[in-house]
């Protein structure tokens, strides 16, 4: 790509520590271009008619469902995840865009009576400007089209800002973009580290919005960064999801359940099923079952069909994965099975983590608290659904939540009681689709959330119109 920088870095995959590609290292000059683009195109884009924009969104999944394959098959090498997993990544974005291209003819506002005589009121969606994306390396097509795409449909321009642990799979969507027919300066790229341009384009006075996924601790300095320039900010942060499993529950579907929340995407899901809560009648025969299956779980490179679990991201997510067994154990916790980097064969030159269970997990223990964004999970044992509910509560995150019963009324409860943005029901913590709202409560975010309509309000500002046809001065509150 054009760059004015000398400076690159490279993405190597973390199944093999092989090169996928070099990137340019860019700075606050970069952004400062890539901002002003975006600005000058946002006067033209905002005027594109709305079902316009959404035609070229519909081109775009139309080439994302051509290149499906090929996305695919980048994303087992450059972020590591298995095959199925990562068309599934790239699924996602084609169903948001084919979601948010179809806005393009809705977009709808309200009309409402006015209080008084011969006046019309509505309310419109406007767009805001130039929104500032910045996403994670977990879900490195998904996550950058759940923000793009709904903001171009609503009219604004973007800068993109991917992980830098994936960059080849961040320039790739941009590039399919251009492919699609969105015009120039309306999508722009910036590659580098959150600290450098990042923190630039957070802090830029033309960017009306920023948009991030990440962790906890960067989006309090993002709100910090932003709070200058009162820019809007939307945050998806971590998690810490509970699977609640009664002592009434199917236990083979439960075992289903934990092991695809828990060790797909090799834990690193911001909805990953880090912690069990198992009603104490359950709790033996679960341990027993869930061992034998997370026992059976294949390790390997994600482009291997026989592969169930891929690498962790990198080698300071193995240290961090495996310091938190460490923690683990030292807390008094019982190690079931795994807990250790995986260092023989061709393995041991990518940064594989054996899927680890602890059990008798006290719900203070940091095991039971921490994020730990790998292969582990705490099996929390309960008298009942109260408790179940307490434990599943008694953490800082709110995103995902599940539980497992064959009881109408205690599933009923946990659907009004689990504090988390997502609960499901006889099913594990993942598994979201793109027509609902995305998004936890508490430590998880500020409120806002992603996909679904509600996708529509981080990406657009509501206008209320009135239009008086009486001919005479009518003064609201006043005149009625
Ligand atoms: P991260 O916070 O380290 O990085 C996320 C993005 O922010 C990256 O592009 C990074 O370069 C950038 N960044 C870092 N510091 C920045 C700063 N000071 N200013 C601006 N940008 C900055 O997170 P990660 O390791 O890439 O992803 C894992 C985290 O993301 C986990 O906590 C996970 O739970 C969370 N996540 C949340 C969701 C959700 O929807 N709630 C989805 C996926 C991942």
């Amino acid at each position: 790509m054009a760059t004015t920088t000398a400076q690159t870095f490279e993405s190597t995959s973390p199944a093999t520590g092989e090169t996928i590609g070099v990137f340019p290292k860019q700075g606050p000059d970069e952004v400062d271009r890539a901002v002003a683009r975006a600005k000058d195109a946002f006067a033209e884009w905002r005027l594109v008619p709305a079902p316009k924009r959404g035609e070229i969104l519909f081109r775009l999944a139309r080439i994302l469902e051509q290149e499906k394959s090929a996305l695919t098959d980048l994303m087992t090498r450059e972020m590591g995840k298995v095959k199925a997993e990562a068309g599934g990544d790239v699924q996602e974005a084609i169903d948001i865009t084919y979601y948010m291209a179809g806005e393009g003819r809705r977009l709808f506002g309200h009309t409402t009576p006015s209080e008084l005589r011969d006046k019309w009121n509505m309310s419109v969606r406007q767009p805001i400007g130039v929104v500032g994306a910045i996403t994670p390396w977990n879900f490195p097509v998904a996550i950058p089209s759940w923000k793009l795409i709904p903001a171009l449909v609503c009219g604004n321009t973007v800068v993109l800002k991917p992980a830098s642990d994936t960059p080849a799979l961040g320039q790739r969507f941009f590039e399919l973009l251009l492919e699609a027919g969105i015009p120039d300066g309306v999508v722009n790229i910036v590659h580098g580290g959150g600290g450098t341009v990042g923190t630039a384009l957070v802090r830029h006075p033309d960017v009306r919005v920023i948009t991030l996924t990440g962790s906890r601790e960067t989006g309090v300095r993002v709100l910090k960064d932003a709070a200058d320039t009162l820019t809007h900010v939307h945050l998806e942060l971590g998690g810490k999801n509970a699977i609640i499993v009664l002592d009434d529950a199917d236990l083979e579907l439960a075992v289903d359940g934990i092991v695809w929340s828990a060790f797909g995407t090799s834990g690193q899901r911001c909805t990953a099923a880090s912690r069990v809560i198992v009603q104490r009648g359950a709790y033996e025969e679960l341990q027993k079952r869930l061992v034998a299956r997370v026992e059976q779980l294949r390790l390997g490179p994600g482009w291997e069909d026989d592969s169930d679990i891929g690498p962790v991201i990198n080698g300071a997510a193995l240290e961090k994965i495996h310091s938190y067994t460490g923690i683990g154990r030292d807390e008094g916790a019982k190690l079931l099975t795994g807990g250790e980097i995986v260092s023989d064969g061709d393995l041991g030159k990518g940064f594989f983590y054996r899927p680890t269970v602890f059990a008798d997990v006290d719900p203070q223990m940091r095991i039971a608290q921490e994020e730990i964004f790998g292969p582990t999970t705490a099996l929390i044992p309960v008298g009942d659904l109260d408790e179940a509910i307490r434990v599943s509560n008694g953490i800082k995150y709110g995103l995902s939540s599940s539980i497992f019963t064959q009881d109408v009324n205690a599933a009923f409860r946990a659907m009004r009681d689990l504090e988390a943005g997502i609960t499901y029901v006889n099913a594990g913590t993942i598994g979201a689709e793109v027509h609902l709202p995305f998004g936890g409560t508490k430590d998880t975010g500020n409120g806002h959330r992603e996909a679904g309509q509600a996708a529509l309000d981080v990406f657009s500002e509501w206008k209320s119109i009135y239009v008086d046809y009486s001919g005479r001065l009518q003064r609201a509150q006043i005149d009625t």
